[in-house]
């Protein structure tokens, strides 16, 4: 987004500026000079894309001067995930520009969905990665609660599991230091059949 609205995308009017092709025409509509708003807005395969889109910018579809300011409109009008999903179909768009010498030009049904799913998946990726930060969170105040080691001295604690079908033992250790940093982990698994006791 930052790229389209300074202009800086490598679009067949930028490269025809720094001369180094002589064609600008749209490779897709061939109507007007490949310019940024006009791939990611104006272009009338573009465009089939965005009506796929949310009511509010199918709304303000129409001619705009700048890419600038067609975010600008966005940022204004937009709820925020309908805003994640404008940026991720924007770099839908773009990305499927870049094939078009090829033939993989995608439906714009399926670039819409692309762009829901890759913001799933981004969000869930985002949980997980909260999810990770409170767990570790949590092992700390744990930490605090227990007994500390003496300076000097480090703690082990460990635990061992038993999958009986599997016939696998896994056992996992962890390392802190009198401070209650963690120092490192270990999980190891091996191939014994035993009880939980003598996994210990
Ligand atoms: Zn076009």
């Amino acid at each position: 987004m930052w790229k389209a609205c300074k202009d800086v995308l490598p679009t067949l009017s930028n490269m025809w500026k720094r001369k180094i092709i002589k064609e600008v025409e749209c490779p897709i509509c061939k109507r007007v000079p490949e310019i940024a708003e006009h791939v990611l807005w104006d272009c009338d395969a573009t465009k089939d894309v965005w009506s796929q889109g949310c009511k509010r910018n199918q709304k303000m579809s129409g001619h705009r001067s700048s890419f600038l300011e067609i975010w600008s409109h966005m940022i204004k009008n937009l709820q925020q995930d309908e805003l994640d999903e404008a940026v991720m179909t924007a770099g839908l768009i773009w990305f499927r520009r870049n094939l078009i010498h090829g033939k993989d030009f995608s439906h714009p049904d399926s670039l819409i969905n692309k762009a829901r799913e890759e913001i799933q998946i981004f969000k869930h990726s985002q949980e997980r990665q909260h999810k990770k930060s409170d767990a570790n969170e949590e092992s700390c105040c744990l930490w605090k609660k227990k007994k500390k080691p003496h300076e000097g001295i480090y703690k082990l604690n460990w635990d061992a599991t038993i999958d009986r079908a599997a016939g696998k033992i896994s056992i996992g250790a962890i390392i802190w230091d009198s401070y209650g940093n963690l120092i490192g982990t270990l999980i190891a698994p091996h191939s014994l059949s035993a009880n939980p006791f003598i996994a210990e």
